[in-house]
C-alpha cells in the first residue's frame, strides 16, 4: 500500500471555480500554517498551524455552554464577550465547545484531511477545470507541510493535473526542493526588499525569501510569477519599484503580479479576537498601480495587476 495516500495536512478552506490563481479554471487548496505575520493578511485563520475556534460575538447569547464543556478551562467571559486561551486550545484535539454551542457563534476553523481524501474531494471539480485548469495550494504557507504537499502534488502530477503553488517563500530549501518536481507554476510573493522595513510589517526579515527565491529561479523549469501586495506607504515608492525590479531581473525572471491591497479579510481578526492593523480602509488609486507598472514594464518586467488574468 502506498502509504504517501495516508499523510495527514491541516487545511482551513477549499474553494473551487477560482480563475485568478493559474490557468484556466482551479480548485484552490488553503494549508494553515505561515511563519509571516503580513500586517494586511487576508487570510489570519491561516497562521497558527493549528486548528482554532472562531468566535462570532454577534450570535452569543451567553448560555455558558461553551465554557461547561471545555475541558481545559480555555474560556473566561468577560463583560460582554467571551475570551480564549488559545495557547490551550492549540493543543486541543475534541473542539468539545464547539459541538456544545448550539447559537453558531463557534466553530473549528482548520480540519485534517488525508491525501487520499483530498485528492478523492479535489477531482470531483475536475470537470469544471476545462483543459488548462488544474490547482493551487495556498494559505497559510503550503510549503510548512512539506511532506502532506510533495504526496499530494505527486498524485495531481501523475495524474495529469495541473499543479500551482503560492509561496511566502520564508521556509527552508529542504522544504521546498522535494515538491519541485511535481509543480507547474510557482506564484512567490515579495513584500519588501529591505530587510528592515520587511520585518516591520511582517514580523521577519527577508534573508530567506530573497534566498529561497533566487534559488528556485535557477532550479525550478517551470513558470515562475512573483507578486506583491501593493500597500500604500510601505512598498509602492518609485525607489523601492526600482529595488525590486533589479532583484527581479538578477534571478532572469521577469513576470509580475502587481495585487492592491484589500481589506475583505479584517472581518475575520474579529472571529480570532485579534485586532486588525487599520481602520483605514481606502483602496489604492487605479492611477497609483498603473504608474507602478509602467515603471516595471519600462524596466523589462512583464507586469499584470489585480486579477487581470493573462494566462
Ligand atoms: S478548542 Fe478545546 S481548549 Fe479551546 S476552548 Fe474549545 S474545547 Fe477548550
Ligand atoms: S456556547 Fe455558543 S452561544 Fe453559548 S456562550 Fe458559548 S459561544 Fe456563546
Amino acid at each position: 500500500m502506498d502509504r504517501t495516500k495516508l499523510i495527514h495536512g491541516t487545511l482551513f478552506d477549499i474553494q473551487g471555480f477560482s480563475v485568478h490563481d493559474g490557468p484556466g479554471c482551479r480548485t484552490l487548496i488553503f494549508l494553515k500554517g505561515c511563519s509571516l505575520h503580513c500586517a494586511w493578511c487576508s487570510n489570519p485563520e491561516g497562521i497558527s498551524p493549528y486548528p482554532e475556534p472562531l468566535y462570532q460575538i454577534s450570535k452569543c447569547t451567553f448560555d455558558g455552554l461553551c465554557i461547561e464543556a471545555c475541558p481545559h478551562h480555555a474560556i473566561k467571559q468577560n463583560l460582554e464577550h467571551l475570551v480564549f486561551d488559545r495557547s490551550l486550545c492549540s493543543t486541543c484535539n475534541t473542539f468539545e465547545c464547539t459541538s456544545a454551542c448550539c447559537s453558531g457563534a463557534l466553530r473549528k476553523g482548520g480540519f485534517q484531511i488525508t491525501v487520499d481524501t483530498l485528492f478523492k474531494k479535489i477531482t470531483r471539480d475536475r470537470q469544471y477545470w476545462g483543459e488548462g485548469g488544474g490547482i493551487t495550494l495556498t494559505g497559510g504557507e503550503p510549503f510548512t507541510q512539506s511532506g502532506f504537499v510533495q504526496a499530494l502534488l505527486k498524485r495531481c502530477y501523475e495524474t495529469f493535473i495541473h499543479t500551482a503553488v503560492e509561496t511566502c517563500g520564508n521556509v527552508p530549501w529542504k522544504n521546498i526542493e522535494p515538491c519541485l518536481p511535481w509543480l507547474d507554476w510557482i506564484f512567490f510573493d515579495l513584500k519588501h526588499i529591505d530587510s528592515k522595513k520587511h520585518k516591520q510589517c511582517t514580523g521577519s526579515s527577508n534573508h530567506l525569501i530573497l534566498q529561497s527565491a533566487a534559488k528556485l529561479a535557477i532550479s525550478f523549469p517551470g513558470r515562475i510569477i512573483f507578486r506583491m501586495p501593493v500597500i500604500p506607504g510601505f512598498n509602492d515608492d518609485s525607489d523601492h519599484i526600482a529595488s525590486l525590479c533589479d532583484f527581479i531581473l538578477s534571478t532572469g525572471r521577469q513576470e509580475i503580479n502587481l495585487l492592491p491591497v484589500h481589506h475583505f479579510g479584517r472581518e475575520k481578526y474579529n472571529l480570532l479576537g485579534q485586532t486588525y492593523y487599520t481602520k483605514e480602509f481606502n483602496s489604492i488609486p487605479h492611477l497609483e498601480i498603473e504608474r507602478i507598472r509602467s515603471q516595471m514594464e519600462m524596466s523589462g518586467i512583464r507586469c499584470y495587476t489585480g486579477s487581470e488574468t493573462p494566462f
